[in-house]
């Protein structure tokens, strides 16, 4: 098997991969475009799990050692917990991420320790149950919120992520602020992305890092922290560490401040095609090659390989875009967020 490290032209190796699981979600949200009447694809056209497993194998071996496993939703995929744990028993030492909306966690919450699942996204965007019904077409913010709760009892990291929206969700920046100072989560928001196609994106909903941050300063003494992900480690985030609080603030610049030159990471949509930039539509369909024997895989390690080498710098695409659309065609949930 081949284990040289998966390099791009700018030097940068993928080390990460976003593994959706499924297309499918239980919300709506309306930053996500699924109110758009997007069809769901057929499941057979859907990864299984063993051929996920596989993907993740060849990704191993060539020294990716993170995964997120995210979706759509992935706990609304039948025997998700079953992938996590043989997950686990291939790659004991694989830091295993997930991204939910936390409707369905509650009940995983102490499995998902004890897998020693190293962390949970929680996409949290209102502490306010008609907020949430109008965010995401849903009555379940009391599910979500007792996930989000049986994370934080049975001690697994969470980042709680907010998507930014002017006229949503930013009355309600004390409150993240307050959550944060009193629980040891990161509380992050995430700048609103032009994500989606022709009416997948509004404008004036979006609310700039800088701006959510001079307003967070209002209610917080906010400090930043330089090495928040560790010695050599970068990330997307810019960190606060907030006087007084257990918990810490943080800022996805995903739009007004690029993170390109450190992107390490890699996309695997549900149903078979690797993406190496969220900002390029372009992708690698893979699925018919992994399903047509070793010389399929073969060539389909060889066309990742190509498309990872010309991985672009994202920023520079958001730079062209046309403000009042999209630049990317495709929902998150779509994707894999
Ligand atoms: N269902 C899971 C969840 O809700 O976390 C995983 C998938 S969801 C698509 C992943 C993340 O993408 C969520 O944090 C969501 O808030 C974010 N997201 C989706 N569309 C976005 C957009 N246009 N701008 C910013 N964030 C977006």
């Amino acid at each position: 098997m081949e284990t040289a490290p998966l390099k791009d032209a700018h030097g940068r190796v993928v080390r990460y991969v976003r593994l959706s699981v499924t297309d499918r979600c239980n919300l709506r949200c309306m930053y996500c475009a699924h109110h758009m009447g997007l069809g769901f694809i057929p499941h057979d056209l859907i990864l299984t799990y063993e051929e996920m497993l596989t993907v993740l194998d060849l990704l191993a071996a060539r020294g990716v050692d993170k995964v997120r496993l995210t979706g759509g939703e992935p706990f609304v995929r039948k025997g998700f917990m079953g992938f996590v744990e043989r997950i686990r028993e291939r790659h004991p030492s694989m830091d295993i991420r997930i991204t939910t909306n936390a409707v369905l966690l509650a009940p995983h919450a102490a499995r998902l320790k004890a897998l020693g699942v190293g962390g949970l996204n929680i996409s949290f965007d209102t502490f306010n149950p008609e907020t949430f019904r109008h965010i995401s077409g849903s009555s379940l913010y009391e599910k979500a919120r007792q996930g989000l709760e049986a994370a934080l009892e049975h001690g697994v990291r969470v980042k709680l992520n907010a998507v930014a929206m002017r006229g949503v969700n930013d009355h309600e920046l004390p409150e993240f602020l307050d959550f944060a100072q009193k629980h040891a989560v990161d509380v992050r928001f995430i700048e609103y992305m032009p994500l989606g196609g022709r009416g997948g994106w509004d404008e004036g909903r979006f609310w700039p890092a800088d701006e959510v941050l001079a307003t967070a300063q209002q209610y917080a003494t906010l400090t930043p922290i330089e090495d928040y992900h560790g010695k050599g480690r970068t990330g997307p985030a810019k960190m606060f560490s907030i006087a007084g609080g257990k918990g810490r603030f943080g800022l996805i610049t995903a739009v007004s401040c690029h993170f390109c030159a450190d992107c390490n990471r890699l996309r695997v949509t549900s149903e078979g095609s690797f993406r190496t930039c969220l900002f390029s539509d372009s992708e690698v369909p893979f699925r018919d090659l992994l399903r047509s024997g070793p010389q399929g895989i073969k060539e389909m390690m060889r066309q990742l390989e190509v498309a990872v080498q010309a991985k672009p710098l994202g920023f520079q695409l958001l730079q062209q875009r046309d403000r009042q659309e999209a630049v990317i065609q495709r929902s998150m949930s779509s994707i894999g967020g």
